[in-house]
């Protein structure tokens, strides 16, 4: 029997957990008890890590469709099909995961730029992230986490924006609750009451929609009470200044009416955000995935700023990610015009760097993005994506994909993306395969492999090595290790980083020009404007407003989940009273309207109706709809279209005025 120390593969906490080993299989999981984030604990999650990998449905042999069903083939007849239509160029696209580890996303990267002369490249999660990231750049020069999280448990104020953390990022969640017990004052702002926002010392709940002008009104509070660091002032003034004149069109009693907010529980909550100097703020998928994404992150990048909460321990900024390597992801280049670590490919420096190691040539910037490519190229290769399970509109998705000359899946099982796919290649999950993760906090850290891949499944970057060979390229990686040494020779970023380093103790932190390793720095204060959209409006014939809550999506289209025995059991029973979906009403409106929990309702909008069962929660404010994120398909009628102003195609619906009654039986 063996222990195998490994990262979580679920999400972005990054604990790590030892994978117990019997005769060459998983058996268990045990949490380690000195890692610094996980201290010794482990989600639900975390317990049941090694349950998917053991699944019976895993993919173990290539397959081709012919004849409209799937057929066993061989590696070479499966490969050699997929090199002799893929094609090259403009007309493929490549899409990598935020699942899959540092080494098989890098080398997904450099088969698109090297080997098929693309800059269509992607991963399945990025374009939910474009809005919040872009606007931190503009302000922090950074789009990443400030600071380590096991610092959050030393903050003195920590402010959680739109984050449902503990089923989310259950780890982070924890360090939260540790701060808290040690006498950290908590601010919670989410339309929709959390289980976190029980002990937050204030707890702000603003209309669905009003977020940003919410937002605004900490930052005018923050300002009005003089808390903003007055050395950055002398530096740059000119950029306060007209930041300043900006928010001068608030006052915090038009933020009270239109948020429902009271002005002084905002000027309190500025208070203890601006006065403590351990403040922290965490955001994740409810700010992410928000119609005003990009306004309300710019108004905390401002936030973090103007106070300079930043470059010392238990402070600054974390924009959370749900999946384990979405940092990593980001960081191998997997996005348009990008390479690895934030390298421009527009950038003749970094072109001729690549070029020079990797003996090619390096196509133009394209800015292609996953939403782009579909519908946009002929053919598409996926790797640990499931873009129709994942898509904000699965029924375009799944026609986009249906109109391609050629789609290739590397997967684990045969999700709803797969089952499209005209060749699936079998991968080996992250208990299979060494390689590295990169956490949301930054801290790099080490996958170990612990069992062999079923069947013939294999590395992901062994595949991608095997197509390269087919496709003309000689690489000659030997190892995930060989593939690390390259990342690290071509990545500034990561450039200190060996796999000696991250063995020798609980991963590294990358460095950036605004900081080395663990803690970022503001380099000169570039305050932008909060451009905040109207807030929606109902009228007599529909005086409900209904959203989407990306933070109550829980684990049901994941295919890892789904493929563990017991999380698909813990997630039946949660959602046992309500198997088809619900939307959830404060108690008051249901008795208004002689609803009662339960009941099967008819939502209508002046674009389209539903029908959902009624849930009954105070949680959610009075005349305010919640529909969790994963039954989108169902309301999707009763939005009309995305909300305007989205980035490169990411679809999110801005909150809509519906009418309720209950539905004819
Ligand atoms: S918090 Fe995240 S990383 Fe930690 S055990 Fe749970 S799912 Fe895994």
């Amino acid at each position: 029997m063996a222990n195998v120390l490994t990262a979580c593969p679920f999400c972005g906490s990054g604990c790590n957990l030892y994978l117990k080993v019997e005769d060459g299989q998983l058996t268990g999981v045990l949490p380690s008890s000195s890692h610094p984030t996980s201290r010794g604990k482990l989600c639900i999650r975390g317990w049941h890590a090694h349950e998917f990998v053991s699944h019976p449905e895993r993919l173990r042999s290539p397959m081709v469709r012919k004849g409209g069903k799937f057929e066993r083939v061989s590696w070479e007849e499966a490969l050699s099909l997929v090199a002799g239509r893929l094609g090259r160029g403009a007309d493929v696209g490549v899409v990598g995961s935020a699942r899959c580890a540092n080494e098989d996303n890098f080398l997904l990267m450099k088969l698109a730029r090297c080997v098929l002369g693309t800059d269509n490249v992607d991963f399945s999660s990025r374009p939910q992230r474009i809005a919040d990231l872009a606007a931190l750049s503009s302000t922090l020069g950074v789009n990443c986490a400030t600071n380590p999280a096991p610092e959050l448990a030393g903050a003195d104020v920590i402010v959680l924006v739109g984050a449902d953390l503990v089923p989310e990022i259950t780890m982070i969640a924890s360090l939260v609750y540790e701060a808290v017990a040690r006498g950290a004052k908590l601010v919670v702002i989410s339309p929709v009451r959390t289980e976190l926002a029980e002990l937050a010392e204030v707890s702000l709940q603003p209309r669905l929609g009003t977020e940003p002008v919410l937002l605004c009104g900490l930052l005018k509070s923050v300002v009005d009470q003089g808390l903003i660091d007055s050395s950055l002032l002398d530096r740059d003034w000119d950029a306060y200044d007209q930041f300043a004149t900006d928010l001068s069109q608030f006052t915090l009693d038009s933020v009270e009416q239109r948020t429902g907010v009271a002005a002084d529980a905002i000027t309190r909550a500025g208070r203890l955000y601006g006065e403590a100097r351990r403040s922290a703020v965490l955001y994740s998928s409810g700010l992410a995935q928000h119609p005003a994404a990009a306004a309300m992150a710019t108004a905390l990048a401002d936030l973090v700023a103007l106070t300079n909460h930043l470059g010392q321990p238990s402070m600054g900024l974390y924009p959370l990610a749900r999946q384990n390597n979405f940092q990593g992801a980001l960081d191998m280049g997997l996005a348009p015009g990008m390479l690895s670590g934030g390298q421009s490919l527009g950038s003749a420096e970094v072109r001729q760097r690549f070029e020079q190691a990797w003996g090619c040539r390096l196509p133009e910037p394209a800015c292609k993005s996953l939403p782009d490519m579909l519908g946009g190229v002929k053919s598409l290769y996926v790797m640990g994506a499931d873009i129709v399970g994942g898509a904000a509109d699965p029924a375009q998705a799944r026609r986009d994909i249906e109109a391609l000359d050629l789609l290739v899946v590397q997967e684990l099982f045969m999700t709803p993306t797969a089952e499209l796919a005209d060749v699936v290649l079998p991968a080996a999950a992250y208990a299979e395969k060494d390689g590295t993760a990169t956490c949301a906090d930054r801290r790099v850290q080490r996958l170990r492999k612990a069992v062999d891949p079923p069947g013939e499944a294999r590395a992901d970057w062994q595949i991608i090595q095997e197509l390269a060979g087919r496709l003309g390229a000689s690489w000659r990686y030997d190892s995930a290790g060989a593939i690390w040494a390259e990342i690290a020779s071509l990545t500034p970023s990561y450039a200190d980083i060996t796999y000696d380093k991250l063995d020798a103790g609980w991963g590294a932190y990358w460095s950036s020009a605004n900081g080395a390793g663990e803690r970022l720095q503001l380099k000169g204060l570039s305050l932008q404007p909060v451009e905040c959209p109207p807030p929606p409006v109902t009228d007599a014939e529909h005086p409900f407003l209904l959203a989407l809550d990306p933070a109550a999506e829980r684990w049901t289209t994941d295919a890892t989940t789904l493929h563990s025995d017991n999380l698909r059991r813990e997630y039946q029973i949660a959602a046992a009273d309500f198997p088809a979906g619900h939307v959830e009403m404060h108690p008051d409106d249901a008795q208004e309207l002689q609803l009662r929990q339960g009941f099967r309702v008819k939502l209508a909008s002046a674009h389209g109706e539903a029908e959902l069962q009624l849930k009954l929660s105070s949680d959610v404010l009075p005349r305010t709809l919640v529909v969790p994120y994963h039954l989108r398909d169902t309301v999707r009628d009763l939005f009309g279209g995305p909300a305007p102003g989205q980035v490169e195609g990411h679809l999110v619906y801005s909150p809509v005025a519906v009418s309720v009654a209950a539905a004819q039986r």
